[in-house]
């Protein structure tokens, strides 16, 4: 079975996604982490990130795995746990140049359904309802405000990085949500098929009990 959760930075999903993985018993596939890693090798070997051909050439070169320690998932590309790197700023501003290039997505789109098709996926990204997985036995699209997104980043980052300003986050998430939003290739948009649920009054648990409601409601069926 495959549920599929897409939507925008700061929305809830990567919260969610974990909760239902371990509830469910599933594996949890966090597409943005693998985009992350590439772009965080692709930056490391200083690869002209305008380069398609030579990015898809070193992509077919790259190995990234998933493993689960102490109870929580670690991304490592090429043998190199970059679990932390991924989520410095300097890789959320360059993950465009990847993310919009379709010879990378193509790739990237093959080794995630080759990932899932090993059993039950809870699988959280921009495109897993509408591309990756159109199949999946369930889908949403989770979504909220720009403010309460922007509020919800700030108060993660704020510990690690005190300098960052809320008005900093609000600019950084308006830039991703416009380029994510845009590319021609897969752009992140809530699929005619999937349940849409706007996540700012509610909290985890309320968002966690209504997505576990309806992922019953289809395996009664
Ligand atoms: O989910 P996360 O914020 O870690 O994703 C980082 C970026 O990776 C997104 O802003 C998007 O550009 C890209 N991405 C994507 N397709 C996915 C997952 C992430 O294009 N399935």
């Amino acid at each position: 079975m495959i549920i599929a959760i897409d939507g925008p930075a700061g929305s809830g999903k990567s919260t969610i996604a974990k909760m239902l993985a371990k509830r469910l018993g599933f594996k949890y596939l966090d597409t943005g982490a693998m985009y992350r890693a590439f772009t965080w090798k692709a930056m490391q070997l200083s690869v002209n990130l305008e380069d398609e051909d030579a990015l898809c050439h070193l992509l077919d070169q790259t190995i990234i795995e998933f493993q689960c320690k102490d109870e929580s998932l670690h991304i490592c590309i090429d043998g190199i746990n970059v679990t932390r790197e991924i989520r410095l700023p300097s890789v959320t501003n360059n993950i465009h140049y990847i993310s919009n290039k379709s010879g990378i997505r193509q790739r990237m789109v093959r080794f995630q359904q080759e990932l899932a098709a090993k059993g039950n996926v809870v699988a959280e990204g921009r495109d897993m309802g509408t591309v990756v997985f159109p199949q999946a036995e369930k889908k949403f699209f989770l979504d909220a405000d720009i403010e309460e997104r922007a509020k919800r980043r700030y108060v993660e980052f704020k510990p690690s990085n005190g300098k960052v300003s809320y008005d900093d986050v609000i600019k950084d998430i308006e830039i991703r949500d416009k380029r994510d939003t845009t590319r021609i290739d897969s752009p992140l948009t809530k699929g005619i098929d999937s349940v849409y649920i706007n996540t700012t009054r509610l909290t985890i648990e309320e968002v966690f009990t209504m997505i576990l409601k309806e992922i019953e409601s289809i395996v009664r069926k």
